[in-house]
């Protein structure tokens, strides 16, 4: 795992501080599966990131004394995160359920209800492991939207999450 210290808190920068395998320590450029943010020389409580964590996150965990209170801290700053079970990260893209009715000259646009936020990584496997062909009225089945498998397809607004 990749050890990630939050050198200052004042200017938030990420400092990489090496991988750790089995315990032992290797060089930076060692094999890595995920991120452990440390502040402080102090292991951040919660998941560990499996990627690199973004600036609005950090801005978060500096912020807080765990990831549930990082999670709060994100959200009180108007962040969404990813609806995937499970995901600590912060979402990139507002996911619809969109489908077009030719036949009466309308559209359905509906936040997913299950699954409203998702991040680039989950939007991402959630495409490449969709089924089914995007048309009107079709069915497509998806790892993480659409959980009802409603008739149309998912597609994804981007949030202005630039930081
Ligand atoms: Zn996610």
């Amino acid at each position: 795992m990749r050890i990630v210290r939050i050198e200052n808190v004042g200017s938030l920068e990420l400092h990489v501080i090496g991988d750790y395998e089995d315990e032992r320590y290797f060089g930076t450029d060692a094999p890595y599966d995920f991120y452990l943010v440390t502040l402080d020389n102090k292991l951040l409580k919660g998941e560990p990131f499996f990627e690199e964590p973004t600036r609005a996150e950090v801005i978060a965990i500096a912020a807080a004394n765990d990831l549930e209170e990082a999670q709060a801290e994100m959200k009180a700053n108007g962040w969404q995160l990813c609806g995937v079970r499970k995901c600590t990260r912060i979402a990139h893209f507002e996911v619809i359920l969109y489908d077009v009715y030719t036949d009466i000259g309308d559209v359905f646009f509906k936040q997913d209800e299950i699954c409203p936020y998702i991040c680039r990584d989950h939007m991402t496997e959630n495409e490449e492991k969709a089924s089914g062909v995007r048309e009107p009225r079709g069915h497509i089945h998806y790892p993480f939207t659409n959980e009802y498998s409603a008739q149309g397809f998912t597609i994804y607004r981007p949030l202005d999450i630039a930081l």
